[in-house]
């Protein structure tokens, strides 16, 4: 028999309050609509966010014994994993001396007590809906719209992870930087309309051979790709360069102005490093572009690689 594991997709709400009481009041209010989870303290507050599955929205109350609300939220916001989770005071109006601090401090709204639910559930609403609306710009702010690859900006983001995290675990990084051979001949020929479907056509086969969990791939420029292969040898990442160009042969683009190949092709640079803290991130992709340069010097269609010491 097969067994599915049901995925509770709704929004989580972590509730921070010190007294039970408040807790078990909000918890009543959001348990159809959300999930809710609940911390008596800053402490297992932080917990919470910095797990694997962190909240989409805080309501914390102000007072409580050691860390309090404001300073919850400071902690919140100095960290990069927990600073975009929204934070919402629910306190009594008594004890809010100084509004304005929360909202320096990086919160969003204040729920005052004793509270109106509607109102309440009202707000919790709306603030998880600009969440959403945040996120979803910033997904497309990381994406080319022509080919739906991450764009450049991703790209630098990625290589800046992967570096640092080559270095902690001591593995080893490789880049494929690829360029479509005399692809200005193609949009003379065919149009750019075609050049457009070109580059689509070529993204989704670079794609294809791009299986193990953290290869990534995006369109660095016009008719350029790179892709980032962390934990593979040299030869394997030539393999995956040799693979890519088998999918983008198997296309076959006519490609007529072209004097190197019937069919659209491609010139790629390879680059291996064991990365260092005492190298800049930018050492690897220079590495690959020089490769690449040194493949259309060759005269196209070719791979050039290089295992950096
Ligand atoms: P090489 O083999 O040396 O790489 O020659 P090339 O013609 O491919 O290189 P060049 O850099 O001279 O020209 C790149 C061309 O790519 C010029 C530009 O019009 C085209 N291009 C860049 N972005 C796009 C795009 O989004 N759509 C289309 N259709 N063409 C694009
Ligand atoms: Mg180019
Ligand atoms: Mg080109």
């Amino acid at each position: 028999m097969e067994t599915k594991v049901q995925q509770d997709n709704r929004p989580k709400i972590l509730i921070v309050d010190d007294n039970k009481q408040n807790i078990e009041l909000l918890m009543e209010l959001f348990r159809g609509e959300y999930r809710v989870v609940a911390a008596l303290n800053a402490r297992r507050a932080m917990k919470v966010a910095l797990s694997d599955s962190p909240p989409d929205l805080i309501l914390s109350d102000i007072l409580m014994p050691e860390t309090d609300g404001y300073e919850l939220c400071a902690l919140l916001k100095e960290n990069p994993d927990t600073k975009k989770i929204p934070l919402i005071f629910v306190t009594a109006v008594s004890e809010v001396m100084d509004e304005s601090r929360g909202f320096d401090l990086g919160a969003m709204d204040y729920i005052t007590k004793p509270f109106h639910p509607p109102m309440v559930k009202a707000r919790v609403r709306l603030h998880l809906n600009l969440k959403r609306k945040q996120e979803l710009l910033e997904q497309y702010a990381f994406l080319d719209a022509l080919t739906e690859l991450p764009n450049r900006r991703r790209f630098d983001e990625i290589m800046d992870t992967e570096w640092n995290r080559a270095i902690r675990a001591n593995t080893t990084l490789s880049i494929i930087f690829m360029d479509i051979d005399h692809f200005k001949r193609f949009n003379d020929t065919y149009g750019h309309g075609q050049g457009d479907e070109c580059l689509r056509k070529v993204a989704s086969a670079i794609r294809q051979p791009m299986r193990r969990a953290g290869d990534f791939v995006a369109r660095y420029g016009g008719e350029e790709f790179v892709a980032v292969v962390p934990y593979v040898t040299h030869e394997e990442a030539m393999e995956l360069a040799e693979k890519i160009r088998s999918h983008i042969t198997d296309l076959g683009l006519e490609h007529a102005s072209s004097d190197i190949s019937p069919h659209v092709s491609l010139s790629m640079g390879v680059a291996t490093i064991a990365p260092r803290q005492d190298l800049p991130a930018s050492t690897l992709l220079e590495a690959a572009d020089k490769m690449l340069y040194a493949a259309k010097a060759q005269g196209r269609d070719a791979i050039r690689g290089i295992n950096l010491p």
